[in-house]
């Protein structure tokens, strides 16, 4: 049999791939991008046709597509360990990002586990606090905290302590529910209050909950600063404060899911630094490979490492994925911190910010705009819809920001950008621009 022609990739991959988080019968109308190749911000399909990767393809990209620096630290590394497993075998890779990692935290989150995905980190982060707890003899601590409207992950304990229904409602009879508390989200101001405020009282719902099962919970999880998936809500970082007084008062873990926000993405290198705490457990994954290769970490206190270290085996953790610790992911990674400390890149970022911001004004100030909102280098904006347009505003958006060389995807109502670390002038005022017509042209179009 002939192989079929290299020319209709899209055909190709409809019928053989199973594309993520996607009704597939969509694509009868929703155009796929076939993407050839990248460069910098931008991806390039195989007509030639330009993208600007505004939302940093699906938030992992920091540095752009095909890094020259991330690129000679892979290739090196590819021609001396391609991979070995972690147990009973160690190698530079691990242990130098690690001990950096490490250092990030002043050591506070001395040990570093290992996988490949953000809701394996999740789980792990999970698992831990809850063996932690057994090894203490309170195996009764079995609960867990999660805020409306978090997402933490798609596997089906990472779905417990997700609170967005579109990804959980189908499984629900397999899923083990967290507990759920107050979304310290500042759009829910009431009249005269400040985010601060909101997150106050978010705070007395885990209060009152603490308060009446503290003895079963073992931890709560948050996303510190910016609750991504659910559309780029964002709390004060008292609200992290407080959760750690709380968490510290009643003895229950404190998680940091940073897995979106880490990795410089709110302005600081940890999210979890602007609230001025750190958690027992941080999570980190997508932008920490500079979005090259699958690869997360749990970081943890010592003394959740030493309630582990002991004689009997199943005191320890037990849990192991294939590719644990895989060394070229660990050097992309390493090769992303290396860019963090010989570029500056907070200090630029925050310059690129207020630029972007300054060029958002029409937008932020658009009858049809509500709730512009910026943390670090995330921007976003809720669309004000009728019920009839609202359905399909995201699929329509995305296709006509394609046609102004815009990759960008709104989470329902929500349109946010997420860009790479590294646009110049000239794409700032462009993504600005076109951000603005891609959105005049949404609403205007009949749907
Ligand atoms: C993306 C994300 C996850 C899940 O990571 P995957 O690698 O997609 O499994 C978990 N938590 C947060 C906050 C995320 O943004």
């Amino acid at each position: 049999m002939k192989a079929p022609a290299t020319e209709d990739w899209v055909a190709r991959s409809l019928k053989a791939v199973w594309h993520p988080c996607t009704q597939m019968k969509h694509h009868e109308r929703l155009p796929l991008i076939p993407v050839a190749r990248g460069s910098g911000a931008w991806l390039y399909d195989r007509a030639g046709h330009r993208y600007l990767d505004a939302i940093s393809s699906w938030w992992v990209n920091l540095f752009g597509h095909a890094n020259p620096r991330i690129n000679d630290a892979l290739k090196a590394q590819l021609d001396t360990l391609e991979h070995a497993m972690l147990a009973g075998c160690t190698h530079e890779p691990a242990i130098e990002l690690a001990e950096r990692l490490a250092q990030l935290t002043q050591n506070t989150l001395g040990h570093a586990f290992f996988a490949s995905d953000g809701a394996s980190a999740v789980e792990i982060a999970l698992k831990m606090s809850f063996h932690y707890w057994r090894n203490h003899g309170r195996s009764e601590k079995r609960e867990f905290v999660c805020v409306a409207n978090s997402y933490h992950g798609e596997t089906i304990g990472a779905l417990g302590v997700t609170d967005v229904a579109l990804f959980k409602d189908a499984y629900d009879p397999l899923i083990r529910h967290a507990h759920v508390v107050a979304s310290p989200d500042a759009r829910n101001a009431r009249d005269g209050e400040s985010a601060a405020d909101v997150a106050r009282r978010a705070l007395e719902s885990v209060r009152a909950l603490f308060e009446a099962r503290a003895t079963q919970i073992a931890a709560v999880i948050v996303e510190p600063l910016v609750q991504c998936a659910t559309g780029m809500a964002m709390h004060d970082a008292s609200y992290v404060a407080g959760l750690r007084a709380l968490c510290d008062q009643y003895g229950v873990h404190l998680i940091a899911d940073e897995i979106a926000v880490g990795a410089g993405r709110t302005g600081t290198f940890f999210a979890s630094e602007q609230a001025g705490v750190w958690p027992d457990f941080l999570c980190l994954s997508k932008g920490i490979s500079g979005g090259y290769l699958p690869l997360s970490i749990v970081l943890s206190r010592d003394e959740i490492f030493a309630a582990f270290y002991d004689d009997d085996t199943t005191r320890g953790f037990l849990h192991s994925h294939s590719y644990t610790g895989n060394p070229l992911a660990c050097r992309a990674a390493l090769a992303t911190l290396d860019l963090f400390a010989s570029d500056n890149v907070l200090a630029e970022n925050a310059k690129k910010s207020a630029h972007l911001c300054e060029a958002l004004k029409p937008l932020a100030t658009h009858e049809r705009a509500r709730n512009f909102r910026q943390c670090g280098t995330i921007f976003a904006f809720d669309a004000v819809l009728e019920a009839s347009a609202a359905q399909t505003f995201s699929r329509r958006f995305f296709e006509k920001a394609l046609a102004k060389e815009l990759l960008l995807r709104p989470i329902g109502a929500t349109v946010y950008l997420m860009p790479p670390y590294i646009l110049d002038t000239e794409e700032i005022a462009l993504l600005a621009a076109r951000t603005r017509e891609t959105f005049e042209a949404t609403l205007t179009e009949a749907h």
